[in-house]
């Protein structure tokens, strides 16, 4: 039968989406008055779109992201420190392009994570490749691998993706090996591919958690080079919603705020 061998075709050809909608759509355009061109057109766009679709699944997968985030989701009104026509600028991700880097500073709960991670679902919906990782989990797994001789590989899952987000840099000081081996990731991301990370520590701060300020300069030159630094100066989200409730005063914040 005619529909059997035009489905086998379009299997071998790989047009799976095609396949899957072939009769329905062929039923409906014989009682419309679409022309063959727009029936044509119909069914290609579906198979588009499924490609599109199938193609962001596999890459929010594989970049790991612990709980989407999305900028529209996100409260500018709540945090003036964040300034909405930067965050919207950053949106526009010309930054990927350029392979430029974005260092969200401030303290805990200003939403430092929450703006990186929105900017890495814009890239993941513009068609990039993108990986989440905290500094702490990625030193440890390089420091895993370095032992097991199997380094240039395990450098590569931080490497290839064009944007790589490191959430939380600065909550635990590394030792010369761990800032060695960051080192060497943002050097060799240097120029190649964007990095996002987020941080509590100001830059000044940065030689005494890295542990050797040689290093600290080393790593800052070339994360810095080209980049842009939103600095979020302002009030924890979280405590901010609790105050409002009345769950929380002023005072108990202040006391609150070290132990996130
Ligand atoms: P940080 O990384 O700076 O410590 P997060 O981005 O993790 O802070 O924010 C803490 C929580 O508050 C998250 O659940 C985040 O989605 C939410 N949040 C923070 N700021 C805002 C905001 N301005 N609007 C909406 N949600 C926010
Ligand atoms: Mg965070």
């Amino acid at each position: 039968m005619i529909l059997d061998l035009t489905l086998t075709k379009l299997q071998e050809l790989g047009l799976t989406e095609v396949a899957a909608v072939l009769e329905g759509r062929a039923e409906q355009a014989a009682k419309s008055e679409l022309s063959y061109i727009e029936f044509l057109n119909e069914l290609l766009t579906e198979e588009v779109l499924a490609r599109q679709e199938r193609s962001l699944r596999t890459r929010t997968r594989l970049a790991r992201i612990p709980s989407p985030k999305y900028l529209a989701d996100f409260d500018f009104e709540a945090q003036p420190g964040a300034d909405r026509k930067v965050i919207n600028e950053l949106a526009t991700l010309t930054f990927i392009d350029r392979m430029s880097n974005i260092c969200f500073l401030g303290p805990p709960g200003v939403g430092k994570t929450h703006l990186a991670l929105g900017l890495v679902m814009r890239a993941l919906e513009e068609g990039y490749t993108a990986y989440f990782t905290t500094l702490d989990q990625m030193i440890a797994d390089l420091r895993r691998a370095e032992i097991n001789h199997n380094l240039p590989k395990r450098l590569r899952v931080y490497l290839k993706p064009k944007v790589l987000l490191v959430d939380e840099m600065g909550y635990l000081p590394l030792d010369r090996a761990g800032a060695n081996l960051l080192f060497q990731l943002v050097s060799r991301r240097y120029e190649q591919g964007s990095i996002i990370l987020t941080s509590n520590k100001s830059y000044g701060d940065w030689a005494s958690f890295l542990g050797d300020p040689v290093l600290a300069a080393a790593i800052l030159d070339r994360l810095l080079h080209h980049s842009v630094t939103v600095n979020i100066r302002g009030e924890s989200y979280r405590l901010r919603n609790r105050r409002k409730a009345g769950v929380l005063t002023a005072p108990v914040a202040k006391e609150v705020v070290p132990a996130q």
